[in-house]
């Protein structure tokens, strides 16, 4: 095989999507060092790129047989390792007879139910693994209690990296099921998801293994963005709105990401309105972005539910959890790249509830021959909320899948 430029000559520096301070490229990089760790938002690093380099390389790459994520390689921070296990590359397919029930002109489904573990995490975690061979990382780890924890356990498996995770006691047995079924080990903590993550955070650097923890580790959203360089190719254009359901906000703000990256290389001329998902028994994205209050470090006080006063209408009156399980985040990690993304695209949030995920599960199945996790169908609620309220007859819509374990509890 010819050698492959390396794509990490594009990638040239890390800035704080917080404070804006601008820092070396460095694949260890975590937080901002300079800001500090108070207040609700953390500093996120974001990669840059030289992009009309990068855009050009793509163009005039010969025919790559690689279809998974780093076929876009040079937009990505890192090169492919040696042995990965293929995420991404996955089918867009037309839901004609869904999107006439939903009043929408054109709606494409990205199934990326399709990826190895099932989930759009794998694309993530292709990145992390990667890093973790370039680092030669010892072990990789991650504290979750859902689909990036099994991603995470799958793609080690497979390169044989040992691999660590951290679950609260209350993850279910299903979860922990594919877990240990993929060779992980698995450190149950007593007590809550923050806990686990503190634990997995002191156990991970004492050891020097690399972490996939969301948000904090700045490369994974670029695995993550690739789904929009895809849709691109395979749509022949940018959709009008994309739709796809939101916990910690780094999967549509990185979609939104590489549909910017597109524009501002001159790939593209415009960008999709993007539409993020929430349940209403856990909004806190909806509340602080309809506030208004989505600028700068620390604004959007929460309660500890994490709805704000705009909302309780809608999102602080369930008792119950909803079955989204895999959007229910109370801390969001991302919410400032979410926010910038949407401000970018004229996009908004919305909240649905358990009822309405339901009325889309069904309709997915019926009218698109599609079962997939049940926080998935949670966006083509969101996506008919939207399609009451405005017309959507003339828009080409995608709705990203990101989730097909129907098991999920
Ligand atoms: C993680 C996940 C999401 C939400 O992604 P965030 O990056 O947390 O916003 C949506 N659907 C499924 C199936 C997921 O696993
Ligand atoms: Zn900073």
């Amino acid at each position: 095989m010819p050698a492959r430029p390396s794509p990490a000559r594009f990638a040239t520096r890390l800035r704080c999507l917080r404070c804006g301070t601008e820092h070396a490229l460095d694949l260890r990089a975590s937080l901002c060092s300079v800001c500090s760790t108070d207040g609700i938002d953390h500093g996120v690093l974001d990669v840059l790129y030289d992009l009309e380099a990068a855009a050009r390389a793509l163009r005039t790459a010969p025919a790559d047989p690689r279809s998974d994520v780093f076929r876009w390689a040079p937009v990505l921070p890192v090169d492919a390792p040696p042995v990965t296990l293929w995420a991404g590359g996955t089918p867009l397919i037309a839901a004609p007879r869904l999107a006439h029930s939903l009043g929408i002109a054109e709606l494409w489904l990205k199934d990326d139910t399709r990826n190895p573990t099932r989930s759009l995490k794998d694309r993530a975690t292709a990145i992390a693994m990667a890093i973790a061979h370039e680092l030669r990382a010892s072990a990789v780890y991650c504290a979750s209690q859902g689909n990036a924890a099994i991603s995470l356990a799958g793609f080690a498996a497979q390169a044989g990296l040992e691999c660590h995770v951290y679950v609260p006691a209350t993850a279910s047995e299903t979860r922990l099921r594919w877990l240990r079924r993929y060779g992980a080990q698995v450190h149950v903590v007593d007590g809550t998801y923050d806990e686990a993550y503190a634990e997995a955070e002191a156990e991970g650097a004492a050891n020097g293994w690399y972490s996939r923890n969301c948000a904090f580790n700045p490369f994974l959203v670029e695995g993550k963005k690739t789904v929009a360089w895809e849709i691109r190719e395979q749509l022949g254009g940018v959709p009008d709105v994309l739709v796809a359901p939101v916990g910690d906000g780094c999967t549509l703000a990185a979609i939104g990401k590489g549909f910017r990256e597109m524009r501002d290389s001159g790939v593209t001329k415009r960008l999709p309105r993007l539409i993020g998902v929430q349940s209403d028994t856990m909004a806190p994205l909806v509340s602080r972005f309809t506030a208004g209050t989505g600028v700068g470090a620390g604004a959007g006080a929460q309660d500890a539910s994490g709805a704000s006063t705009t909302s309780r209408r809608r999102a602080g009156t369930h008792a119950h959890q909803s079955r989204a399980s895999s959007i229910l985040v109370g801390r969001p990690r991302n919410a400032l790249r979410l926010f910038a993304e949407l401000r970018e695209s004229a996009g908004e949030l919305v909240a649905v509830d358990d009822t309405a995920i339901e009325r889309a599960e069904d309709g997915l199945a019926r009218e698109a021959g599609v079962i997939c996790e049940f926080t998935t169908a949670a966006g083509i609620a969101g996506l008919r909320e939207i399609a009451e309220r405005e017309p959507l007859a003339k828009a080409r819509v995608v709705a990203v899948l990101t989730g097909g374990r129907v098991d999920v509890v």
